[in-house]
């Protein structure tokens, strides 16, 4: 034995794993109580380093992740269970659904999964609590941990592993009974449990509906997906950046994550439409007013959004959404809106008016957007309306900086105003 694995083998410690008498009797109790706390599904995997944890490094080393880097930094952890909870060695993965059947509204929209009038993190945690409890009761000596999305933890592949479903070309966990509108929750325990078997068929046959339907092309290949094109994404993730040009039409009337490849997925068609009323549409997301939200102060927004998705995306990334998509539906109702948001204090958010500006292409939008432009004092938002002006077939100023009475700035990644440090002087 070489000296460097004996040492590992001494550091490593054993993993403690809490055996259990009874274990199919116990996990058919905990898989019940988990269904009467409104889950619509509930498996049990074994803790192993899952399939998927390769394809995720593969996925990671082609950049498909774009600048999320938390998924590049913490990729080890998501390697095994215990990382999260020491001795893990059973899941128990419950499917909560979130679709309660309304339908869209006209205008802007929202992604269904963020509707509701409270955070699912908390609403799933809470009704995994109890079934815990009864875990730990049965078993004094065993450990639990609740995971609901935040942790480093591949839940889909657990989800899989559980028998909840399986993966499909349009990369979201699919059940035969309840489709695919439905978050997953997790206890973690180092108590052994009775496995349930995994589902190790795709049922997607021919079908590329979801391939075909993406708005802006964000899966090179079935069951891959380039969150760099993708508007969930780019909505929710791209916080302090403007969206790429080429994929702005693309984004369509979406302001806060996309459900096209969901939308169009047959095994969706017939999915139960309850869940809990904290799911059940807000007010203020149905539908969504966009013109609203454009003159919203951003202690209106925290008010109104507090402990719900949309306020981890924030105030001048929403916002830059809200006026895109109102380009895209060429409401021209929103142009006053619009004009007064040529001059936000975020430059993401400034250019984005200027860019739904030049989509409406009236006169005064036009003219609008020039006049920013002579002001403006970001180099990046100079650039992107430059571009609008241009793509919109309009004249663009030659010199963008005359009259401006100090001189352009570098970019500040667009969620405040004009950086401190000129990066760039104007030619004379
Ligand atoms: S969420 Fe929308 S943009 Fe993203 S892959 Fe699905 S259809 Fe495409
Ligand atoms: S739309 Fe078709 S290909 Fe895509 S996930 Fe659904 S069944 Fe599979």
């Amino acid at each position: 034995m070489n000296i460097w694995l004996a040492f590992s083998v001494r550091k490593k410690p054993r993993d403690r794993v809490v055996t259990v008498k009874g274990s199919e009797t116990l996990s058919i109790e905990l898989k019940q109580l988990a269904l009467q706390q409104g889950f619509s599904a509930v498996g049990i995997a074994p803790a192993v380093t899952p399939v998927g944890y390769h394809h995720l490094l593969e996925w990671l080393d082609r950049g498909y992740h774009a600048d999320m880097q938390w998924m590049e930094q913490r990729r080890e952890a998501r390697e095994h269970p215990r990382s999260m909870l020491p001795g893990t060695c059973s899941l128990i993965v419950a499917a909560m659904n979130y679709h309660e059947g309304t339908e869209p509204a006209a205008g802007p929209r929202v992604s269904r999964y963020a509707w509701g009038t409270s955070d699912y993190h908390t609403l799933l945690k809470t009704r995994l609590a109890p079934v815990a409890e009864v875990l730990r009761q049965r078993l004094p000596s065993a450990k639990t941990r609740i995971v609901v999305d935040s942790a480093p933890l591949l839940e889909r592949d657990f989800g899989r592993m559980a028998g909840l479903g399986w993966y499909g070309k349009n990369t979201m966990l699919i059940n035969r009974r309840i489709g695919s509108w439905f978050f997953l929750g997790t206890i973690l325990t180092d108590a052994q449990l009775h496995f349930d078997a995994p589902e190790e068929h795709q049922y997607c046959g021919t079908c590329t509906r979801c391939l075909d339907a993406c708005p802006t092309q964000a899966f090179p290949e079935p069951g891959v997906l380039d969150a760099g094109r993708c508007i969930s994404y780019l909505t929710i993730e791209q916080r302090r950046a403007a969206i790429p040009h080429e994929l702005r039409s693309g984004i369509g009337e979406w302001i806060f994550g996309c459900d096209v490849c969901q939308d169009v997925c047959p095994w969706n068609r017939f999915a139960p439409t309850h869940a809990p009323e904290e799911f059940h549409p807000r007010r203020a997301l149905h539908p969504v007013d966009g013109r609203a939200l454009l003159r919203m102060t951003a202690e209106e927004f925290s008010g109104l959004f507090r402990a719900t998705p949309l306020a981890r995306t924030g105030y001048a990334a929403v916002r830059r959404n809200v006026a895109l998509a109102l380009g895209n539906l060429r409401d021209v109702s929103a142009e006053p809106e619009l004009l007064q948001t040529l001059s936000d204090e975020a430059a993401i958010v400034r250019s984005a008016a200027a860019w739904a500006l030049c989509q409406l292409a009236t006169t005064a939008g036009f003219a609008a957007v020039r006049q920013q432009l002579n002001r403006e004092r970001d180099v990046s938002a100079q650039d992107d309306m430059r571009l609008s002006l241009l793509a919109a077939g309009a004249c663009v100023p030659e010199r963008p900086c005359d009259g401006a009475s100090s001189p352009p700035v570098a970019s500040d990644d667009g969620n405040r105003g004009a950086a401190t440090s000129a990066a760039h002087v104007p030619d004379e």
